[in-house]
């Protein structure tokens, strides 16, 4: 049976994709995010969505239309129950395709596990193939276990790899970085997205000392050849780039470029079941009242359909606004 897409704004935009974040916690401090480590929001003592609520909630979103889950966080791996609801998002949901955003501190020894759970993709964060810098960035020595992790993936012939590292001014946006990912995606099928910094309500000062234009990279990508690849209407806001000489590919996600908003394609469900309709703005309710009980999945559906009647146009973020995102471990990036 071939599901509609149900989940359209007032935009004409559609909404294939959700991205559940299942943890706020992360054992990782990159300074743009949580600079100063997990710290438990004292006044929402509310606990994680439970193995249950997560699949009445993916099954109302597959009978929706959705067909794609990212599971993100805070850091995904690191809930004791992680393959449980990878488990229930690829056999129990509806949903077509389960994939991962993670910071990869244990990709090395949970590759196996991750191929076996039969997931559609990964997506890991190494903001810079220097061990230093990578540790400067994110407060952990673990470049060389994640790079290792990669390499496993690759020896189970895992395809769908992309690598995510955040543009960062005076660290890792320049020639001398963007050729140690082209050697890098040289003879790997990867594709390396650079996403520019955005600036949250925890990183004000951060992003004025760190952020730069994608221009950068988009300079670096036209003087060596790269071409930009096109891509249909619903496949999301990175911008891709091949060329010949490479097996990987390179991307770009510039969030203050014009026009960003217009592929929107995703909304985002926290992890205690808060919907966000943009990573950014102030708009925002809960459902987890309405994913307690089988028989109140009609209700369910009915919610989100009238919440997305209320999603802006754009996120705003050039102009200084950051709403409800106090930092991305909150709405998974
Ligand atoms: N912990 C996992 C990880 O790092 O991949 C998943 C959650 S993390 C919030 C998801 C993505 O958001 C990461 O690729 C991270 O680099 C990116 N991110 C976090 N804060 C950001 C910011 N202020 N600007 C741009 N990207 C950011
Ligand atoms: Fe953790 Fe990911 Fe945020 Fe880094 S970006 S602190 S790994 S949640």
């Amino acid at each position: 049976m071939v599901l509609m897409n149900l989940l359209k704004d007032n935009f004409g935009r559609k909404f294939p994709y959700i991205r559940l974040s299942i943890s706020d916690v992360c054992n990782f401090k990159c300074g743009y995010c949580l600079p100063n480590g997990y710290q438990k929001n004292k006044g929402d003592n509310r606990k994680f969505l439970s193995l249950d609520e997560i699949e009445r909630l993916a099954k109302g979103l597959s009978e929706l239309g959705v067909s794609k889950i990212r599971l993100t966080g805070g850091e995904p791996t690191i809930r004791k129950d992680f393959f449980e609801i990878l488990k229930i998002l690829k056999k129990k949901s509806g949903i077509k395709k389960t994939v991962v955003t993670t910071n990869g501190y244990k990709l090395d020894q949970i590759a196996e596990k991750l191929v076996e759970s039969e997931i559609d993709g990964i997506n890991i964060s190494i903001d810079s193939l220097n061990k230093e810098a990578f540790k400067k960035i994110t407060g952990h020595d673990r470049l060389l276990e994640i790079l290792k992790g990669i390499e496993e993936l690759q020896k189970l012939n895992f395809k769908n790899i992309k690598i995510n590292a955040v543009l960062l001014n005076g660290i890792n946006a320049n020639e001398k970085s963007f050729n140690e990912w082209a050697n890098f995606i040289k003879s790997n099928e990867i594709t390396l997205r650079y996403i520019e910094l955005m600036q949250t309500g925890d990183s004000i000062d951060y992003f004025k000392k760190y952020h730069i234009s994608s221009k950068v990279f988009t300079n670096y990508l036209n003087e060596n050849n790269w071409i930009f690849q096109t891509h249909g209407k619903d496949s999301g806001p990175s911008k891709n780039y091949i060329n010949p000489n490479y097996k990987g590919k390179f991307g770009l996600i510039a969030p203050y470029s014009k026009d960003f908003c217009k592929s929107c394609n995703r909304l985002r469900i926290t992890a205690r079941g808060d919907l966000r309709l943009c990573l950014f703005g102030n708009t925002g309710i809960n459902i987890r009242h309405l994913i307690q009980r089988d028989d109140q999945l009609e209700e369910l559906k009915d919610l989100i359909l009238k919440q997305l009647k209320f999603k802006k146009e754009s996120h705003y973020l050039e102009l200084g606004e950051t709403g409800l995102t106090d930092n991305l471990s909150q709405t998974g990036g």
